[in-house]
């Protein structure tokens, strides 16, 4: 297999790009070797610009659930855009997606339209602010919500500590009413409440995808719950990832939670860029132009990324047993996948929500970012490169999710198992 056109194009764009890359998870950094350059998608699987062919568990990293260049997607956008690309004015397509939105949510009374995950879970943070008048926040070592400055807190010690900025660029004042919990950890939690009697909101992926899959305990989310509601703090659902990937309903349907705010994406979009933020009523109200909670976009709701949004949801909408499906198809394949590896003497902790799949090569379970940590990256690398020239296209870090599509099918997932067994038995062998 020759990727020497991935590797020519990959040196140019380092030129152009910073890393070459407008992400930084895309370059590889942690796994070694350079990135494949993607010609095309079709179904569940990749096509780079050598010509080789993969079978794509990364799925845009979660968006295309029914995999690459769906039917009904890909017509709904083509009709959008032959109506025009953007008005900055009302359209009646937002107003489709905002109906739909909802009625898969208990906990959303109305939503918000934005362009990406990181500027849903920015607003929501302000809104939660100017809702609550306080200035404090909460979040979890080894979540992520995106690249803003008050989020992009470092994610070391477990202890509930206030936040060091993770970036230079970020000032300490911006990230000093950050405050770091531990992921299923609800002491450290209490901690935070007994420091500062300021605290805005907790926010939490309730199913991390960011430190690996890593699903919070039920238990643990409604001891949060229960610790908002006695302090007057709301509790933000980070659904970006999880929403319509982990459940079709959200976390709450699962858990029985039901959170203050919601922030969602990815899937939400179908691929075009979408996020979206939404809640109670009265939390909802506080936001401009009903209330004084600034926040805005000039392509917010664009017609084309609501069309494809539309189109997804309305697939979800009408088949909410795909997500059974894509969830045994899942467990089949990490259940598989941890039992080659056990043959071989290679401990693997394995997990599924919804079309969700995390693996660790780790020998003890894990509940949250330190436990992940403790996973063998080098064998993480090793697994990611062997499987590459396999043609299995997984996640290029130990700390990222995989996605099964509604294109992957069974055949697919069975001859993953069997390269996945090869390259195990390729490493182990030396
Ligand atoms: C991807 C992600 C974000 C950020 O979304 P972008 O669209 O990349 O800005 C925020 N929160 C979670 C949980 C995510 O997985």
């Amino acid at each position: 297999m020759s990727t020497d056109a991935s590797v020519k194009a990959f040196e140019e764009a380092q030129n152009l790009i910073p890393g070459g890359v407008n992400s930084p998870v895309r370059a590889f950094s942690s796994v070694g070797g350079t990135p494949i350059f993607i010609a095309e998608g079709e179904g569940a699987y990749l096509t780079d610009i050598d010509g080789n062919k993969y079978v794509d568990f990364v799925q845009s990293w979660g968006p295309l659930i029914f995999g690459h260049r769906d039917e009904s997607i890909e017509a709904a956008v083509i009709e959008a855009v032959k109506h025009g690309l953007s008005f900055g004015a009302p359209t009646l397509a937002e107003t489709e997606l905002a109906k739909l939105v909802i009625s898969f949510f208990d906990s959303i009374d109305k939503v918000r339209f934005v362009s990406s995950g990181t500027e849903a879970v920015m607003s929501a943070i302000r809104l939660a602010r100017g809702f609550t008048h306080r200035d404090d926040i909460v979040k979890f070592t080894g979540c992520y919500h995106g690249h803003s400055d008050a989020l992009l807190v470092e994610a070391g010690s477990g202890a509930a500590t206030f936040g060091n900025p993770s970036s230079p660029g970020v000032p300490y004042d911006f990230t000093k009413h950050t405050l770091l919990a531990e992921y299923n950890n609800i002491e450290s939690v209490k901690k935070c409440f007994a420091d500062s009697k300021d605290i805005a909101c907790v926010i939490i992926e309730p199913i991390a995808g960011n430190m690996g899959l890593v699903p919070a305990d039920k238990e643990f989310l409604h001891e949060l719950r229960k610790l908002c509601s006695d302090n007057g703090t709301l509790l933000i659902f980070d659904e970006v990832m999880s929403g319509f990937r982990g459940t079709i309903n959200g976390a709450e349907a699962l858990t029985g939670v039901i959170p203050d705010l919601v922030t969602l994406g990815k899937v939400i979009g179908g691929g075009m860029p979408v996020g979206a933020f939404g809640g109670r009523r009265e939390i909802m109200a506080q936001l401009s132009p009903e209330g004084p909670v600034y926040q805005a976009g000039t392509l917010s709701g664009n017609p084309v990324a609501m069309a494809a949004g539309f189109a997804a949801l309305t697939k979800l909408k009408k088949n909410s047993i795909v997500m059974a499906v894509l969830e045994e198809r899942a467990k089949t394949l990490v259940n598989g996948m941890q039992r080659e590896a056990a043959a071989l003497g290679i401990i693997m902790q394995v997990d599924v929500r919804g079309s969700m799949f995390g693996f660790f090569f780790n020998e003890n379970p894990v509940k949250n970012f330190a436990d992940a940590a403790k996973s063998d990256a080098d064998m993480f690398a090793q697994f990611h490169a062997g499987m590459l020239k396999e043609g299995f296209y997984f996640a290029c870090s130990l700390y990222e999710t995989g996605f099964i599509s509604t294109a992957t099918t069974d055949v697919m997932i069975e001859d993953t198992i069997k390269a996945a067994a090869k390259v195990l038995g390729a490493i182990k062998n030396g």
